[in-house]
């Protein structure tokens, strides 16, 4: 059995104040809690007098002036989104609208993201604490409509993995981490040797990888890239608390796919078998109502394993499809 994975939660926070997180490093969280958001999207201020912002948040006029309260006086340089969830990116309009400046990113919405597929419905997995109920009450309206996807958002300035964004105090080494979406960008700050990881390492839960757009090999590489980083002291995700033990969490997020990996092969030694079927064992301790977005993860682990040929189907990975060893 993997060991298990570290998570953090924050009991409390309050919407709209600003918080003091690190030296030059603030932070608001947006009032949108929810099944995929915590306690909301935590829209970082980095620096002081000539600052940045990352992730700005959702379409929400009091977020939006919160923000421009807290740096009244100041002079915001850059705007940093790590990707196109309805969470993260469309304040960035109200935002370059009132302050002029530009905002990154790695590009649109991907084309390939079919919110609202059946295939492509945001689901989750069960390993998180789930303080907001613990219900696994999966299909919220609100859920689904936060980690829908942005589909106005247009950079100013595109990223690649590599890139540098430099202001006073302030330098981000861009990330290129899909698997949760495919435009996912982390920004590594790296004054202060700590990453913004936006939705793809949280520590408050895993987080969901929803095919087609999203994608489980990638998923995985992306997180091989930060546990095989050396030097990093934090992570910021954009939803929850600071991560100050990152190597152990992002070993442990890791192992967690490696072992739903390896319980998959266990299922189809005994024989061919559909995602229901695979779920059902692999689920066994888990409440009957987070089997359907289980599901979805054990879909994404598919279609990566039918790819590489740990695992063979008659036609196309589906949800349907029944799966064998070669
Ligand atoms: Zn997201």
């Amino acid at each position: 059995m993997a060991r298990s994975i570290p998570f953090v939660t924050e009991p409390e926070v309050r919407y709209g104040t600003v918080a003091e997180m690190a030296p030059g490093l603030r932070r608001i969280v947006a009032n949108n809690p929810g099944k995929f958001t915590y306690r909301g999207t935590g829209t970082y201020i980095v620096g002081r007098g000539r600052v940045a912002i990352l992730d700005p948040g959702p379409d929400d006029t009091e977020h939006v002036d919160a923000l421009l309260a807290a740096v009244k006086g100041e002079r915001v340089e850059a705007i940093l989104v790590t990707h196109t969830h309805r969470d993260h990116s469309p304040a960035s309009r109200a935002l370059a609208e009132a302050t002029a400046a530009p905002v990154y990113g790695f590009g649109p919405h991907p084309v390939a993201d079919t919110g609202n597929a059946p295939l492509a419905e945001p689901g989750d997995e069960e390993s998180g604490p789930h303080p907001l109920g613990g219900t696994g009450d999966a299909k919220s309206d609100d859920a689904k409509i936060e980690e829908r996807g942005d589909l106005e958002f247009i950079p100013d300035s595109t990223v690649v993995h590599g890139d540098v964004i430099e202001g006073p105090g302030w330098s981000f080494q861009c990330l290129h981490t899909p698997g949760h979406i495919s435009n996912h960008i982390a920004y590594r700050w790296r004054e202060m040797a700590g990453v913004f990881t936006g939705d793809h390492i949280m520590g408050w839960s895993t987080t969901i990888i929803p095919p087609p757009d999203g994608n489980m090999s990638d998923y995985m590489a992306s997180l091989r890239l930060l546990a095989d980083s050396p030097g990093d002291r934090f992570y910021w995700p954009t939803h929850g608390p600071p991560v100050t033990e990152p190597y152990p969490l992002v070993e442990a997020l890791y192992d967690h796919r490696l072992e739903r990996e390896r319980q998959i092969l266990e299922c189809l030694a005994t024989g061919p078998a559909t995602i229901t079927e695979m779920v059902r064992t692999m689920y066994a301790d888990v409440a009957p109502e987070l089997h359907e977005p289980a599901s979805r993860s054990v879909l994404a682990h598919l279609i990566a394993m039918t790819a590489d040929g740990r695992v063979t189907t008659g036609g196309q990975p589906t949800s349907k499809a029944v799966y064998c060893l070669p």
